[in-house]
């Protein structure tokens, strides 16, 4: 259901402070035009936080992004991946082979390194799920067309030189960095701290336009653990977020406030739902999200909206009435 959208952005380098670049780069998605990598001073190098996605140009923008931030590829000494989805680890593989350098990713990455290693299992996995969702067949058939046709976003066999958690360590010229694993995003997600300069690398945990996702089906409870690490997040004291995708934002206590609203206002909104009667996963996500459900956007807004009804079965809101595909109540 995701479908490209033709991308005139073009790979952005910039220093935000001194030893940290923000590289900006194209994603060919609706609504997210691009994503964030970090370079972070190291010695003679950089360490790269994020990879941007793999698709055709994309070692281009890279390239360009870096060289306007008077950087080269072959400065990279490591790779850290704040979580396994490919517009953060896409490009992972082909960086490390040219720079000569390790990849560190936190070690739940199973959820985006074994469906990579296996696409094909992967989406079948995902049309079992739609199908049981409640999306219409032929919606579903044009999803697995435009999926075979578009690629993965993942270039070669992402391999994980060391699997991180919490408490270990990034060493850059700024200090270190610590790990903090976040998981609700994606299993695997972490921000970076550096506690002395009170900037955190949040991935896609905190963005500074209020965004939620989560990866359903891997972990028990996505939401609850999304607003644990909000939590932790929150507890933090710093000052400045370098997020995965949009501009340096400050003020995170606002915005890790204005995250746990919006999972309030989105469960408010699917409770309503049920109380109308027992319906498909596919019929909520759209009385929820209305005009933004789209075939384009329509398995992130499942995936979420699966998640909701996962977190609101736990906390005894929901229950799952049977039936093929399957209705909630
Ligand atoms: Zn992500
Ligand atoms: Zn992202």
């Amino acid at each position: 259901m995701r479908k490209p959208t033709r991308s005139r952005e073009v790979g952005r380098g910039e220093k935000v402070l001194p030893g940290v670049w923000r590289l900006r780069l194209p994603l060919p998605w609706p609504g997210v035009p691009h994503c964030n990598a970090w370079a972070l001073a190291a010695g003679a190098g950089v360490v790269l936080v994020d990879t941007g996605m793999h698709e055709p140009g994309s070692a281009a923008h890279l390239d360009r992004a870096l060289h306007q931030a008077g950087l080269k590829l072959e400065h990279v000494r490591l790779i850290v991946c704040t979580h396994g989805h490919v517009d953060h680890c896409g490009q992972a593989p082909p960086i490390a082979a040219r720079a000569g350098c390790q990849v560190w990713m936190h070690r739940d990455h199973a959820h985006h390194t074994a469906a990579a290693s296996d696409p094909d299992q992967a989406l079948a996995r995902h049309v079992v799920v739609a199908h049981q969702s409640g999306v219409p067949p032929e919606s579903v058939d044009r999803w697995i067309e435009g999926r075979r046709s578009q690629g993965t976003g993942q270039a070669g066999t992402l391999h994980v030189d060391r699997e991180l958690a919490e408490g270990d360590t990034v060493a850059t010229d700024l200090g270190d960095w610590r790990v903090i694993e976040t998981p609700g995003h994606a299993p695997s997600h972490i921000c970076l701290y550096q506690p002395e300069r009170r900037l955190l690398i949040s991935g896609d945990h905190l963005l500074g336009r209020v965004s939620l996702y989560f990866d359903a089906g891997y972990t028990p409870d996505p939401v609850a653990e999304f607003l644990a690490s909000l939590d932790k997040v929150a507890g933090l004291d710093a000052r400045l977020a370098l997020s995965g995708h949009g501009r340096p934002f400050t003020d995170i206590p606002g915005h890790v406030d204005a995250n746990r609203a919006l999972v309030e206002h989105r469960l408010r909104a699917v409770q309503a739902e049920l109380e109308q009667g027992p319906r498909t996963a596919f019929d909520i996500a759209h009385a929820v999200y209305g005009d933004r459900f789209t075939e384009a956007t329509g398995s992130w807004l499942l995936s979420k909206t699966r998640c909701w009804l996962t977190h609101l079965e736990r906390r005894g809101l929901a229950r799952r009435t049977g039936g093929s595909p399957e209705r909630w109540s």
